[in-house]
């Protein structure tokens, strides 16, 4: 955990967020800010500021899986996955988080 870090605050249940999903490697929980009916981030638990800092590709794969599984948890049949990366990028928290956007 990195201690000024929003997302591993939520992780660490400091927040008592609720999680949308939960495996081993990785929560989900619902975006502050939804920019669609349903957005929810999907996050992984070790503290990685961007998607260039990922090297695992176990993990790569288990979040994608992750993004599959909180569609169908909150019944998407459509959605974004988006991930940016880098400010210039609009990426303002340093965690890595998957954004997944859709209507029910
Ligand atoms: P990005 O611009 O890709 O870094 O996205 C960061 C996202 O995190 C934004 O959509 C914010 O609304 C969201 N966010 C920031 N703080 C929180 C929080 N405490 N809980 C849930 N979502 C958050
Ligand atoms: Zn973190």
């Amino acid at each position: 955990m990195t201690e000024d870090c929003i997302f591993c605050k939520i992780i660490n249940g400091d927040f008592g967020t609720e999680f949308v999903y939960e495996s081993e490697n990785v929560v989900a929980f619902n975006d502050i800010n939804p920019k669609a009916p349903v957005h929810v981030l999907v996050v992984p638990k070790i503290h990685v500021a961007s998607l260039n800092e990922l090297e695992d590709k176990e993990l790569m794969g288990e979040l994608l899986c992750a993004v599959k599984q909180v569609a169908k948890i909150t019944g998407l049949k459509a959605y974004k996955t988006l991930i940016n990366t880098g400010k210039e990028a609009g990426q303002e928290v340093f965690h890595l988080h998957l954004h997944v956007m859709g209507n029910k």
